[in-house]
């Protein structure tokens, strides 16, 4: 494919500028040379043709006069008058004498002029010798009338138009015909470089027109590419001003609630407009939940979608973002909802790497969600998404490490922290030590792997007989506890009888081996500290198991029996 080739506009300019200045250096030197051309045809005209007309219109008019002076000698009153244009005569001679040098020093070398010239000097002489003659006889005394002055004055009358022909001729044929050809190229030059000098100018302006208009061009496109870098700049400070202060709102939240709250406060603070919901599952990840909704009081976003293989967004693992609600392109969750139409976006959230929930955000009808709102809407799902993650994995550790995990009950060690913190509370509590009876039989009959189904099964008894608050433990081995809320041995006792019972059912109820347990109970009245509490309760059930096991013996209610029994043997013995 043919690629199109795109002068970067800088060498545009550049190319157009040399051009401009090659066009102004010719403008300059054209103009130069038609001045000097026409400065020389000037010289020319002022300095020969022009002189060279002025001498011949002298030489004519003087020789005009010299004839005319001779003629009015021939018909003067008197001698005195007649001296007087004889005079005159002489003058006049003298001057065309004088000027026609004048003229021969302006001559040119052309041949024309040349010949012409040439004929002029015999006409002259004759002239010159015709008029002498008639003034020597006008000076004898000869008047107007002698035949010989008659005679002379007709001869000097054609030597006269003879010479003066000459000279009209040089006048018409060569003087003026020269002004008039070097009026005419004068004209010729100033004419051509004038249009030239025009032609120069008007692609002088055109080229000038180009580099500007290119210039402006230039700087137009530079200008906006600054300003949508600035631009671009100034939306990237926005989004990492914006992600570090999510970053930071979720970061502080140290339990899933505070992190889904912080959500809830993002979504509030940056799209006000947009009734919008995060729905999660939980880590069992079989369904979702509305976590947050913002928008309450008109209803929130209020999608339906159940499970997360059933939201098309978190199938895809993509934000989808619909125009309508009611097209047949909209998600079907939202195409079933009443109400008015709406637009909308989805944006799926992963925890751990897997996604389990969807962020869906509702605006009016046909309106196009900005990229801004987008973005925003697919940081808070990331970050948040994370943070759930992080979270979660940080509380299934402490899970792990609080629990026992053959039976899910908690351990010894958390036991004592989370009794020790309920006893410090100053509550009513009841304590109940269970020990599992003749145990190393069942495993030695049945074999481990059937111990501890035994053991699990007896667990789950324990858990479904204990109420929400009551905290229930594996002690150790085949030893359980219970730290029974708001109650007394009494209370304890019947708990523990009740539990008994449903470990009867529970057995019936499962290939279990069959087997039973013992209990010693104490209470807060009894003892302040986890320590004396369980002391108490061992001491009960080793009497529970010193009277044949599978039963539960309250502390306080045997300790005086058991002394009267002991003075009793001594007595009879
Ligand atoms: P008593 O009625 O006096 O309590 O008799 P007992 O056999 O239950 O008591 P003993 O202390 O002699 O034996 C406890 C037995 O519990 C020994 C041990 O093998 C068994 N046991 C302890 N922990 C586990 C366990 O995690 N799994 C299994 N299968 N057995 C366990
Ligand atoms: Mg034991
Ligand atoms: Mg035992």
């Amino acid at each position: 494919m043919a690629t199109e080739y795109r002068m970067a506009p800088y060498l545009r300019v550049l190319i157009l500028s040399f051009s401009l200045l090659a066009l102004m250096a010719g403008v300059v030197g054209l103009g130069s040379m038609g001045v000097m051309r026409l400065n020389s045809e000037f010289d020319h005209m002022t300095q020969t043709d022009q002189p060279r007309f002025d001498h011949l219109l002298h030489v004519d008019r003087d020789l005009f006069r010299a004839q005319r002076s001779v003629e009015l000698a021939v018909i003067a009153p008197d001698t005195m008058v007649r001296s007087g244009y004889i005079d005159e005569y002489n003058n006049q001679v003298e001057r065309t004498a004088s000027r026609w040098s004048q003229y021969i020093s302006v001559a040119e070398d052309g041949e024309q002029e040349q010949a012409m010239l040439a004929t002029y000097e015999p006409h002259r002489a004759a002239w010159l010798a015709s008029t002498g003659e008639l003034v020597d006889l006008l000076r004898t005394g000869a008047v107007v009338g002698d035949p010989a002055v008659t005679e002379l004055l007709a001869t000097t009358g054609e030597d006269f138009a003879a010479a003066r022909s000459v000279v009209h001729d040089l006048e018409e044929v060569v003087a003026e015909s020269h002004i008039v050809a070097t009026t005419e190229s004068i004209e010729t030059t100033a004419n051509r470089t004038i249009e030239a000098l025009l032609i120069l100018l008007a692609i002088g302006l055109l080229v000038g027109g180009a580099v500007s208009f290119t210039t402006y061009r230039s700087v137009r496109t530079q200008h906006r590419h600054s300003e949508r870098r600035e631009a671009q700049q100034a939306d990237e400070a926005r989004r990492t001003a914006f992600e570090a202060e999510l970053s930071q709102a979720l970061d502080m939240a140290q339990t899933e609630e505070a992190a889904i709250g912080a959500v809830e406060l993002v979504l509030l603070a940056e799209v006000p407009d947009r009734p919008t919901e995060l729905l999660i599952a939980d880590s069992s990840q079989a369904h979702l939940e509305q976590a947050v909704t913002t928008h309450r009081e008109c209803g929130g976003p209020g999608c339906e979608v159940l499970e997360p293989s059933d939201c098309p967004s978190i199938r895809r693992g993509a934000t989808l973002t619909f125009e309508h609600n009611a097209t047949y392109s909209a998600c079907p969750h939202m195409r079933l909802r009443d109400g008015e139409p709406f637009s909308a976006v989805c944006v799926p959230v992963s925890v751990a790497g897997r996604t389990v929930g969807v962020l869906h955000s509702t605006g009016p009808d046909h309106a196009v969600v900005t990229s801004e709102d987008v973005h925003k809407l697919e940081q808070i799902a990331d970050r948040a998404g994370d943070r759930i993650g992080v979270l979660r994995a940080f509380a299934q550790s402490q899970t792990q490490a609080a629990t026992d995990p053959l039976t899910g009950l908690l351990n010894r060690r958390s036991f004592e922290t989370q009794a020790s913190r309920r006893l410090r509370s100053g509550r009513k509590l009841a304590f109940a030590y269970g020990d599992l009876d003749h145990f190393k039989m069942l495993n030695d009959r049945h074999g481990h792997e059937a111990g501890d189904r035994a053991l699990r099964l007896f667990s789950k008894v324990m858990k479904e007989s204990a109420r929400d608050g009551d905290l229930v433990a594996r002690w150790g081995g085949e030893e359980f506890v219970v730290m029974i809320d708001d109650s007394n041995t009494e209370a304890a006792v019947g708990m523990v009888e009740r539990l008994r019972e449903n470990l009867v059912l529970a057995l019936a109820g499962s290939n279990s081996a069959p087997f039973t347990a013992s209990f010693g109970v104490s209470d807060t009245t009894m003892g302040d500290d986890l320590e004396e509490l369980v002391a108490l309760a061992d001491e009960s059930l080793l009497e529970a198991k010193r009277r044949g096991r599978d039963r539960v013996i309250a502390a306080g209610s045997w300790e005086a029996d058991s002394r009267d029994d002991a003075l009793g043997e001594v007595t009879a013995s």
